[in-house]
């Protein structure tokens, strides 16, 4: 099982790694956008940690939904919508929750994971966070039987695997896409901040 502790130490490990990744983030996205989204992914999840620390003696439900709304409402641009989204539409099947399962924990990923194509209707390929959630969620759900921690630890690696096969690809949805083909050659920086986020997680159930 995951506790509401471990959900908590999640969002802070996220917090952290978007700290300390902000210039690598902002590198990444001054490649190919405008060079904002280290500062998008640092703020947001800093104003979420404040939000968190209000509630939580809540549910797990209403923890992701709080840090769903801060992003939604804190962080500009095509993450924040998006980012915001995943954690309000993860937050749904957690209500009332103190812990969740594994396979809770799948279910929650990919419920927020729809919630980003039906926002962004990006697909896989198109060069966007969608291209390391979709195979990450595929790859949680061939293992789902396996132990809470060799679980995560495989999604983690399909999400590093998964970034590095971004770096060929020709952006077709966001700002990258405006470069056309001038956009290959660079890894997305939305795809490596849920990297990120998926090994903030797996980090927080260790
Ligand atoms: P902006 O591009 O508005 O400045 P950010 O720089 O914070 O916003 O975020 C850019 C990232 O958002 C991209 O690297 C990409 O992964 C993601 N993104 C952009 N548009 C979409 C979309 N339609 N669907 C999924 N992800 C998207
Ligand atoms: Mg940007
Ligand atoms: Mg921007």
């Amino acid at each position: 099982m995951i506790g509401k502790a471990q959900i908590l130490r999640w969002l802070e490990n996220c917090r952290q790694a978007m700290n300390e990744q902000r210039d690598y983030l902002t590198q990444l996205d001054t490649e190919i956008g405008d060079g904002d989204h280290g500062l998008n992914m640092q703020r947001g999840f800093s104003k979420a940690a404040e939000k968190v620390a209000t509630v939580a003696d809540k549910d797990i439900g209403t923890v992701l939904k709080t840090v769903g709304m801060t992003l939604l409402s804190q962080v500009g641009g095509a993450s924040g919508p998006l980012y915001g989204t995943f954690f309000i539409k993860g937050s749904q099947s957690a209500v009332g929750k103190e812990e969740v399962s594994a396979e809770e924990l799948i279910a929650l990923l990919k419920s927020g994971v729809e919630g980003i194509i039906s926002r962004g209707r990006a697909k896989l390929g198109d060069k966007t966070m969608c291209d390391v959630w979709l195979p990450v969620i595929a790859e949680l759900e061939a293992n789902k039987n396996q132990p809470e921690v060799p679980l995560l630890e495989s999604a983690v690696k399909k999400a590093e695997e998964s970034v590095t096969a971004t770096i060929p690809l020709v952006a077709k949805k966001g700002r990258a896409s405006y470069l056309g083909e001038r956009s290959a050659g660079h890894a997305d920086p939305g795809a490596t901040s849920s990297m990120l986020i998926i090994k903030a997680l797996a980090d927080a159930v260790k």
